[in-house]
């Protein structure tokens, strides 16, 4: 790799550590914002800080919120007695496009991957069993990805909460298996919940 000047050096390493940002890339990305002029260079790192500062996860469905509870959690309207369990952030707003599941969620953040290093105890599954033994729930659909770590993670969680007299459902496989929810499309997503089993 070609040396530059110390600034430009550091704009390039801290664009590497992106996901899916190559070194090329990287430096495509810095010389552009280089060539940006002084207010979009600010407004793109002040928009970077201010997510991170203003960004924190709901203590009640562990999504991403700017308040505490968020949103869904914090809506009269939404039926409590349903919980819509799935892996990411990007997951509850692929189902809210949907518009028709009037229900709560819970957002894992992750899934169990032993190959990754990560155990059940690394992501939310005691947040969620303790939301289950403090509210009103009858259903808990198990919207994690089509996966092998998608849904091992279902039957592990299943296993946990069945003993405690909830329904537990999975979405049917109208998704492609290996297939992310973030990327189905609104009928696909509609389907599969509709299509959803007990386990
Ligand atoms: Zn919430």
């Amino acid at each position: 790799m070609q040396t530059y000047t110390m600034p430009i050096t550091r704009l390039i390493e801290e664009f590497s550590k992106l996901p899916g940002i190559g070194k090329k890339t990287a430096q495509r990305l810095a010389f552009h914002v280089i060539n940006m002029n002084s207010n979009d260079v600010e407004a793109l790192s002040k928009a970077i800080i201010d997510a991170k500062k203003e960004i924190t996860y709901c203590s009640i469905c562990c999504n991403i919120t700017d308040k505490n509870p968020c949103n869904i959690c914090q809506n009269p309207n939404r039926d409590k007695s349903v919980i819509c369990v799935v892996e990411d952030p990007r997951d509850v707003a692929s189902m809210e496009r949907i518009k028709d599941f009037k229900g709560q969620y819970h957002v894992l953040n992750g899934v169990i991957s032993p190959m990754d290093g990560v155990g059940p105890d690394m992501i939310n599954i005691k947040e969620l069993i303790k939301r289950l033994s403090s509210e009103e729930v009858k259903e808990v659909i198990m919207a994690t990805n089509p996966t092998i770590e998608g849904e091992a993670t279902a039957m592990y969680i299943a296993r946990l909460i069945k003993p405690m007299g909830i329904k537990v459902s999975r979405i049917a496989h109208g998704l492609p298996v290996g297939g992310d929810l973030e990327y189905a499309d609104e009928v696909t997503i509609s389907k599969a919940l509709e299509g959803r089993r007990e386990i």
